[in-house]
């Protein structure tokens, strides 16, 4: 489903600078899966979920999706590639000034999807993490997780294949956190999505991933499965 291949990503931070932040990297992550990259701050692990989605430009290296080098795509096809993979964020991102629902309503609004479309698709994914009676409240008016979960419903709208976590969980508490993993979980199982979670915590990994990469410096110390994993909160 996902294939990086050698990747290599340096930031040029100041004049005669360089910084490798991501040094060889090859990983490959299958369909259905849910792939954890742990590590700790400055390990590289977001800049390497972001060459996923081209957010981030490899400077050398393949990014596969489905067979194809995304790389190598048009404008065009890139957009539409982008639409199939969706993100969320520690900070949740939401746009304060819009409502759940017009939250919701905006990827689908630059999809060119008409409004009569929109309206079914918004109250199909505020169901899915169960907000439907937050759709008119602003972000301002809830919860560190149900915030996360207005942001998930978002990301659902455009019909993901792939959806990209960074931190998803750190800036939640315990309780909450678990909420959080276990819609994740479900919207893994229900709606096939593959998923891949950038964390420094263990116990994410541990209740949620069926494989994960540790990260230091730049490179993958270690690649292990966690096969067993049946987290049931
Ligand atoms: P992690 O997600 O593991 O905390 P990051 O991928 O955010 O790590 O960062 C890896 C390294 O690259 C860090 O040293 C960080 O400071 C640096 N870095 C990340 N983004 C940029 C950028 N846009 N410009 C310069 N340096 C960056
Ligand atoms: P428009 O194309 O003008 O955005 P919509 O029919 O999509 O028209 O909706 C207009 C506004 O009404 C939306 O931006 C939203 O704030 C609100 N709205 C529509 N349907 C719902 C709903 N099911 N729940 C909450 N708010 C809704």
């Amino acid at each position: 489903m996902i294939h990086l291949k050698n990747i290599k990503k340096t930031y040029q931070i100041k004049k005669d600078e360089k910084l490798e932040a991501i040094k060889s990297v090859s990983l490959k992550v299958e369909k259905g899966d849910i792939y954890g990259i742990i590590g700790f701050s400055g390990a590289g692990k977001s800049t390497l979920l972001r060459t996923i989605n081209l957010l981030e430009k490899p400077d050398e290296g393949e990014v596969l999706i489905e067979g194809r080098n995304i790389m190598a795509l048009k404008k065009k096809e890139l957009r539409h590639m982008r639409q199939s993979i969706s993100m969320i964020f520690q900070h949740f991102n939401l746009i304060h000034n819009k409502t759940v629902y017009d939250n919701v309503s905006f990827p689908l609004e630059i999809a060119g999807i008409p409004s009569v479309k929109r309206k079914s698709i918004i109250e199909e994914c505020l169901s899915i993490v169960q907000l439907e009676d937050k759709a008119n409240q602003y972000p301002s008016n809830l919860s560190g997780g149900q915030k996360q979960r207005v942001a998930i419903a978002r990301a659902l709208a455009t019909n993901p294949k792939i959806l990209l976590c960074d931190e998803p969980t750190s800036a939640l508490d315990p309780q909450t956190t678990d909420n959080i993993l276990s819609f994740l979980k479900k919207i893994n199982q229900e709606l096939n999505i593959t998923m891949v979670i950038v964390t420094h915590e263990m116990d994410v990994v541990r209740k949620i991933c069926n494989k994960v990469a540790v990260m230091e410096k730049g490179s993958i110390l270690e690649e292990f499965s966690l096969s067993d994993n049946q987290y049931n909160p």
